[in-house]
């Protein structure tokens, strides 16, 4: 097992064009993955050691708006600028990347929903072209899971799921030491899971209605805060906050504040969660759960009442053997992930 080693402290450097940081540690490692998670918002790299350090990190802005080749050149740039940061005796072996609906066997993003890049985007080709390395691609919350497992809070377990709990739901399944992927490269689409049949239930973007992440997610708890608003008369301090500035953190600070609107609509997340996670314990028999992204910051507001009724709706073989975690990962180390998924592929190969 890797010793967990994760450096935080860095030398910020200010480059006109993109945000870049130096680890103020010099490293005598040779070998690196550039690890890149692409978000509908900033895409993240960063130089990955075997051990999950990272020496140098940068982010720049997707602009997921423009064409997918114009991103391929700003990638390039911040490439080169990263690079920077090694000696001539240091190199990089391959990439990671971790993006939204990218399909670890085609190497296609396959309908990315918040990049206008077209339905069928060859990232895995593009990038393997532009840079001359080895090219590994999984989505987001996959190379999450990967990144659990060789850097954190899964390292020394063989099975576990891993829920990222951001602005939709992500899952990623290590069953026997390895990633799920399933026939057609989309296994773990837990936040597609049907929660709610009735007439009611909440509009899903991937066009279904009553999913999991509807319920269970940033967004998710923001529709439960102004169901509740509606509904209960009690003071609270997000009665003046818009739906855009309704984030985890706000909703998390007025539940520590004992806002008891903030409480319910943690309370009634986590029963939905804990249900769901009882459902898919019987599916896969697995030692833990762990929880990251914006929701989880939550802390205990989310992962008590989530662990009482899992345990309420579990099959009793599996009574209180199955653990809730909260990912320590922290949040700006999103390039882990990917990084992870490349050193997996790529490790032996060198
Ligand atoms: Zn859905």
């Amino acid at each position: 097992m890797h010793k967990k080693t994760i450096q935080n402290d860095f030398r910020h450097i200010p480059y006109s064009r993109f945000s870049v940081d130096l680890c103020k540690f010099r490293t005598m490692e040779k070998e690196f993955i550039l690890g890149i998670d692409i978000g509908g918002t900033f895409t993240k790299l960063g130089l990955v050691d075997r051990k999950g350090n990272i020496t140098a990190q940068a982010k720049f802005d997707t602009q997921a708006k423009e064409p997918f080749t114009d991103f391929l050149d700003r990638l390039d740039k911040a490439v080169h600028t990263l690079r920077r940061a090694l000696d001539p005796a240091q190199k990089v072996i391959a990439i990671g990347v971790g993006a939204p609906n990218a399909n670890a066997h085609t190497g296609y993003l396959e309908h990315p929903p918040n990049l206008r890049w077209g339905d069928q985007v060859p990232l895995a080709d593009s990038i393997k072209k532009r840079f001359g390395l080895p090219v590994n691609i999984a989505n987001d919350a996959n190379a999450a899971a990967l990144g659990e497992l060789e850097f954190g809070m899964g390292m020394g377990l063989k099975n576990f799921v891993v829920l990222t709990l951001g602005t939709g739901l992500g899952s990623g399944i290590i069953s026997n030491g390895e990633l799920l992927i399933g026939a057609h490269g989309m296994a773990g689409e837990i936040g597609h899971v049907n929660v709610n049949s009735t007439a009611n239930a909440r509009q899903c973007n991937c066009g279904l209605k009553g999913c999991l992440e509807t319920y269970v997610s940033v967004t998710g708890i923001r529709r439960t805060i102004f169901e509740l608003l509606a509904e209960m008369t009690n003071d609270s301090n997000l009665r003046s906050i818009s739906f855009e500035n309704m984030t985890g953190e706000v909703i998390s600070e007025a539940a520590l504040n004992g806002d008891a609107i903030a409480i319910k609509a943690f309370k009634l997340t986590a029963t939905t969660l804990g249900i769901q996670l009882a459902d898919t314990t019987a599916h896969l028999d697995p030692e833990a759960f762990i929880l990251l992204g914006g929701l989880s910051k939550a802390g205990d507001f989310l992962r008590k009442p989530t662990v009482k009724a899992m345990n309420e709706n579990l099959f009793i073989a599996y009574k209180d053997k199955v653990k809730v975690l909260l990912s320590e990962t922290p949040h700006g180390h999103a390039v882990l992930g990917p990084a992870a998924l490349a050193w997996r592929m790529n490790a032996n190969t060198f």
